[in-house]
């Protein structure tokens, strides 16, 4: 995923809100307003390390806008976390909470780091001094952290233990996506996962294209994909390729998602030689295979004008934040892909944090039916309307998104007014 490394995010992010604003023809000032972050935080820290010595640690939260409510978005733990990178998804987390309408704003947060390096204490550490660096900023009412790239419940967990004791009592509705024996949420787990394949399937559905049979792509099998392509098997699709940051495997007639994953779970690794379940493929050929459907569900920037005029899929999902850039998303509208965009494909995660999060503050526990129920009637309302605003505009869904989500954080801006 090399070719991701030049393009800022940012910057993507920055370009989209001007398209958006172009279209509600939003005063200028306001377009500005909305552009910025409201609080950025960068924190350089140490932490013990397991032979004994200290290395130290560069961290970021990002509050991007809380016009709607409390800030809310992840924590990613990755070497290529910067400040840039947050600002960019932590916009991202505004407009997504906005498109499907639940009352956070976006925040972002991270540090930079190889966790694939790190010894579970390590990694316990970092998270616990990392917590108590930005504890000033997080908590239920003002900012709430969840799971990103390379975190987990269980560092969601350590997450709320240290507030808690800072705090001196417990507060469980801190953190989303914990486990659920700390107030996590049924559903919460598979929730991206899940959200990407009901959303891909009303496009499917927009565009005839029947489910059962169809031939899915997904890159990266983590969270989002990994979950994801479970899904598709399971109505029938045929997920004919999978990957991980290493490389990918093709089988055209179709691969087994649960031995897929398991042999990623064991090995840690897709591709190792003996578990082969297909062609042997890299992350960039993946992304060009012959499909239905192709779900990146792995990091930013994998689609741009490179590779954008030779993709094949006929409805991309995107799994990931800011997997398309701009110009690769004007290519791929003029060759007639639908794409679901991040900020409505993805957005089961947060949707399912929000029910958590009420469930924490009620103290009361919903059972995974009323979660399901909840969240597919709350992407599919968001998809229609989402897909309305395309129609009614003339414009590729990704547009419409951002028009409906930077719409309702305009909106919301009016009414409150610029104080003093
Ligand atoms: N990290 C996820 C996202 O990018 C989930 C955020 C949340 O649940 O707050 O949407």
């Amino acid at each position: 995923m090399e070719q991701g490394k030049k393009i800022n995010s940012l910057d993507v992010a920055t370009k989209q809100v001007d398209i958006a604003a172009e279209r509600l023809k939003l005063d200028p000032g306001l377009r500005e307003k909305i552009k910025q972050t409201k609080l950025e935080l960068t924190v350089h820290f140490p932490v013990k390390m397991d032979d004994g010595s200290i290395k130290i640690f560069t961290g970021y939260r990002i509050q991007h806008n809380t016009t709607r409510g409390p800030a809310k978005g992840g924590i990613r733990y990755h070497p290529d976390v910067d400040l840039d990178e947050m600002k960019a998804l932590a916009m991202w987390m505004t407009w997504k909470a906005a498109v499907v309408n639940i009352p956070y704003g976006g925040a972002k947060g991270g540090v930079q780091c190889n966790p694939k390096q790190m010894s579970p204490k390590e990694l316990e550490n970092m998270t616990r001094r990392f917590t108590w660096e930005i504890a000033l900023m997080i908590g239920p009412d003002r900012d709430i952290p969840a799971p990103d790239v390379y975190t987990n419940p269980q560092v969601m967990a350590w997450i709320m233990d240290t507030y808690s004791i800072l705090k001196g009592y417990s507060v469980p509705g801190v953190v989303t996506g914990k486990p659920l024996e700390l107030g996590g949420s049924l559903g919460r787990y598979e929730a991206t996962g899940k959200g990407v394949f009901i959303t891909a399937q009303e496009a499917a559905a927009h565009l005839k294209i029947p489910i059962e049979g169809a031939r899915v792509v997904v890159q990266g099998c983590g969270n989002v994909g990994g979950i994801a392509a479970q899904y598709f098997e399971k109505a029938g699709a045929k997920v004919i390729a999978i990957s991980d940051s290493k490389g990918g495997i093709y089988n055209k007639k179709g691969l087994n998602v649960a031995s897929a994953l398991e042999c990623k779970t064991k090995y840690y690794c897709l591709i190792t030689p003996g578990a082969r379940m297909g062609d042997e493929i890299t992350n960039e050929e993946l992304l060009e295979l012959d499909c239905d459907i192709l779900v990146p569900a792995a990091l930013e920037n994998q689609i741009t004008p490179k590779n954008a005029g030779k993709i094949k899929a006929k409805i991309i999902a995107e799994g990931a934040n800011g997997p398309t850039t701009t110009e690769a998303d004007e290519i791929l509208h003029d060759r007639g892909i639908f794409i679901v965009p991040d900020i409505l494909a993805n957005a089961g995660g947060v949707t399912v944090s929000y029910f958590e999060w009420v469930q924490n503050l009620q103290e009361l526990l919903w059972n995974e039916e009323e979660i399901s129920e909840r969240l597919i009637r709350i992407l599919k309302k968001s998809f229609a309307e989402v897909l309305s605003i395309s129609l009614r505009e003339k414009v590729d869904m990704r547009t419409a998104a951002l028009m409906l989500g930077i719409g309702r954080v305009a909106e919301a801006t009016r009414l409150r007014g610029i104080y003093p």
